[in-house]
């Protein structure tokens, strides 16, 4: 089950977005100019193999998000089918198999002649990072931000998670949005619950809908839709406040309501 997500011809980014696992994205990025190819994050490395065959690249690096097994499951066996070098998280570097380059916020990635920014986002784990193709309206958001929601957190606070979203949200409007998970129908349902009157997530959710039904994905998202119909960025909507019961909350305590809701959603 492969699709090609291609950018505009402006872009030097490349995208071939294709599912694992049960509900992973995998993908592999590329410099058209160059050819310099990687796999953001590993969650199989039977599925990357599959996805270089079928386009012809060669794997020169593994960009990972986060420690997670589905997200660096297929580092080792990649590593030494290819000999690609693998950059992970400073902040994570013992728990990155086979991490070859540690970096953090402050950091640009190069591929071939494209630059990523990395940003540091922890909360879902407490060492996790996104990359940010600026000048090619992309970015790599792992287990953080997903389509109308965010990661669990599982080694972060909400105050640390709510940092991490408000570094994401200045990105402008057009900027894709490739989150490691399939998740968007499920968040667009409790979004909903929250949110009822929020015509753009009235939106948003019939458009998911008959993607969910024709078994299509719903990712890329962008981050201009997000600001309209993801809770986790949109704790000072006075309807979600009012949903909540925390009219007039620190922002803070309303995501992290938020967050505890949708656990049990
Ligand atoms: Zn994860
Ligand atoms: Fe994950």
């Amino acid at each position: 089950m492969s699709i090609d997500a291609m950018a505009g011809d402006a872009s030097g980014l490349q995208v071939h977005q294709f599912r694992s696992l049960d509900d992973n994205y995998g993908y592999l990025i590329r410099d058209r100019e160059t050819g310099a190819c990687a796999a953001v994050d590993t969650p199989s490395a039977d599925d990357i193999v599959e996805a270089l065959a079928s386009t012809g690249w060669q794997l020169d690096f593994i960009f990972n998000t986060h420690h997670h097994e589905d997200h660096t499951g297929g580092n080792l066996e990649l590593k030494a089918a290819t000999g690609c070098k693998i950059i992970g998280p400073r902040a994570d570097a013992e728990r990155i198999p086979g991490i070859d380059i540690a970096v953090g916020e402050g950091d640009v990635v190069s591929l071939g002649r494209l630059r990523a920014r990395v940003l540091d986002t922890p909360g879902h784990t407490r060492g996790h990072i996104v990359y940010v193709f600026d000048a090619d309206d992309a970015i790599f958001t792992g287990d953080t931000l997903f389509s109308m929601g965010c990661g669990r957190l599982f080694e972060g606070t909400p105050a640390q998670m709510w940092d991490s979203l408000q570094k994401l949200m200045p990105l402008p409007a057009q900027t894709r949005v490739y989150c490691a998970h399939e998740y968007t129908q499920k968040n667009g349902r409790f979004a909903l619950g929250l949110e009822p009157n929020n015509r753009h997530l009235l939106a948003r959710m019939s458009e998911v809908d008959q993607l969910c039904s024709l078994d299509m994905p719903t990712v890329p998202s962008t981050m201009g839709l997000e600001r309209l119909t993801n809770p986790f960025l949109r704790p000072d909507s006075p309807e979600l406040q009012a949903s909540l019961g925390l009219a007039g909350a620190a922002l803070v305590d309303v995501l992290a309501e938020t967050r505890r809701r949708r656990n049990e959603f």
